[in-house]
């Protein structure tokens, strides 16, 4: 079995003391690949330094929401441009309507958008987060015609889930749903067919509080297989046919 981690944050210092070890454990509890993801600037930088020689780590870059900062955002877009070798996507970006409010909305929308034509027109999937903001960020990725979408750690309502997923858009599980009902019922709505495994690592582990890593995902993995009546087997097979094909992995 074979499960591929299509969101973390490995490079986080969280991992500093032991980040071999979460790699290793990560492999001997089947997952094989892991995308992570970079949030500034300066994370971009030590992600692609901190990853190069892993065949099986591959990095996306992109910029937290909450950082409105424009200049930054462009340093960030030039980066990715000149490291697009080394890159399998773009992301996370998106919303944030939990810290971001009021006026700085139309902002964090303006750099939303920036990135998705950046995607379009360099033809790269987006990783999106969207943190309270789950309708708003459907909404602009549908009226912006982007098709290649994972919605990450989505926890908005249904109705949206199901009208991304119409429009291709993939939405991928953390372990959180170990006790979050919402995802437990997106998880529930969407078909496998739009479903990929996330960790999200160090956050939304299936403790509250505790440092998650990729090989969480057996939780998710577990929960899944309940809730779907899907044998395990086959959600590894499908959520990894999934995360092969949306980020062109060899
Ligand atoms: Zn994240």
């Amino acid at each position: 079995m074979k499960l591929i981690d299509v969101h973390s944050h490995l490079q986080d210092v969280a991992f500093d003391e032991d980040r071999e070890k979460v790699i290793e454990n990560a492999k001997l509890n089947s997952v094989s690949d892991i995308i992570v993801s970079s949030l500034d600037l300066k994370d971009a930088h030590k992600t692609l330094e901190m990853f190069k020689f892993h065949s099986s780590i591959h990095i996306t870059m992109g910029c937290n929401p909450c950082i409105l900062d424009e200049d930054e955002v462009f340093r960030i877009q030039k980066l990715l441009r000149d490291r697009i070798e080394e890159i399998v996507g773009i992301g996370e970006i998106g919303l944030d309507y939990y810290y971001i409010k009021g006026e700085q909305r139309k902002k964090q929308i303006e750099i939303f958008k920036s990135w998705i034509r950046l995607a379009k027109e360099i033809d790269m999937p987006l990783i999106v987060h969207s943190r309270s903001a789950g309708k708003y960020a459907i909404e602009i990725l549908l009226e912006e015609e982007c098709h290649s979408v994972l919605m990450h750690a989505y926890d908005g309502k249904v109705g949206w889930a199901l009208e991304g997923a119409d429009n291709g858009f993939y939405f991928s599980i953390p372990p959180s749903i170990e006790y979050s009902i919402q995802k437990q019922k997106i998880a529930k709505a969407l078909s496998l067919n739009n479903l990929m495994l996330e960790s999200d690592s160090p956050v939304l582990g299936p403790c509250r509080g505790e440092r998650n890593e990729s090989a969480n995902l057996k939780y998710t993995l577990k929960k899944l297989s309940e809730i779907k009546k899907v044998p395990e087997e086959e959600i590894a097979r499908v959520t990894s046919e999934n995360a092969i094909k949306f980020f062109d992995l060899i």
